[in-house]
């Protein structure tokens, strides 16, 4: 009988999917382990958005899966539809965008847009849970936050509120598409130093897309490295990076200051 503590978190296997005539994912395989941290760098355009989207369940229409699959604790993400596609999008595992205002409408409070998340996750929304779950991402003026649009909050403080929101629902993966691009390096650290919390101490898996060599190097133990929507290596951070075997690697890690 297989072991169920064996079975990894998720499994991609052989994946590949196209826009148009276009392939942009080229026979993706690989899995994580419950509350394991994997980085997956690459540059712009080789599909790492694609791939996390893919895997959260949120797959623009226009992407066609020509082959492959995803697991995700046993479960065929790509055979969902409907009600528990939706079900899959709350309760499986969690995307976050790159830039946190993109998490919100910009016509809603993010109070609003918190409660929201919180009921199509079954969870009651009172004031406390709100404040709770923003406090542990370090939002200590949560009710100001709450009563606020979007657009008046920094990128840095939407980025901290959307992880709460994401987090809310107790997700056992958390896929982070390039979380501190678009902060400065103060709220860089934050945001690292959260999501290290996160993956750490709450066990929660981390799957986070970075240009930042650095900061896949601080936050993951096993770093991906994709090019033109092929992982072109995979291995422990000290492989990848001391000696990393692939040609686009080596120019990659070389461009490091
Ligand atoms: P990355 O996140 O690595 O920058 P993306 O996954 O965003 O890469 O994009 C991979 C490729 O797919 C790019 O060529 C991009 O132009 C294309 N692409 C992304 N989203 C769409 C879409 N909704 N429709 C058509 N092409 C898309
Ligand atoms: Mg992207």
């Amino acid at each position: 009988m297989q072991d169920c503590a064996q079975q990894p978190l998720l499994e991609v296997s052989n994946l590949s999917a196209s826009f148009g005539g276009t392939q942009v994912l080229r026979s993706i395989s690989f899995n994580m382990r419950s509350g394991e941290s994997v980085a997956l760098v690459g540059e712009s355009g080789s599909g790492k958005s694609t791939l996390l989207k893919t895997i959260a369940g949120l797959a623009p229409k226009a992407l066609r899966v020509d082959a492959g699959g995803i697991r995700y604790a046993g479960q065929d993400v790509l055979g969902l539809r409907g009600k528990t596609l939706r079900a899959y999008r709350c309760e499986g595992a969690k995307y976050v965008f790159q830039n946190g205002q993109e998490s919100f409408d910009p016509l809603f409070s993010v109070g609003r847009q918190f409660d929201e998340s919180l009921r199509a996750h079954g969870m009651r929304a009172d004031a406390g849970t709100k404040l709770e779950l923003l406090e542990r991402m370090g939002v200590t003026d949560g009710e100001r936050v709450l009563s606020s649009l979007p657009s008046e909050l920094s990128g840095g403080l939407c980025q901290r509120v959307a992880l709460a929101i994401a987090l809310a629902g107790a997700p056992q993966l958390l896929l982070a598409d390039e979380p501190t691009s678009a902060l400065d390096s103060d709220n860089r650290k934050k945001v690292a130093n959260l999501l290290r919390k996160v993956n750490e101490v709450d066990g929660v898996a981390l799957l986070l897309v970075t240009h930042d060599i650095e900061l896949a190097a601080e936050l993951a133990p096993r770093i991906m490295v994709m090019h033109d929507g092929e992982i072109v290596e995979s291995g422990s951070r000290e492989e990848v990076l001391e000696r990393p075997r692939d040609p686009y690697t080596r120019t990659l890690v070389d461009s490091v200051p």
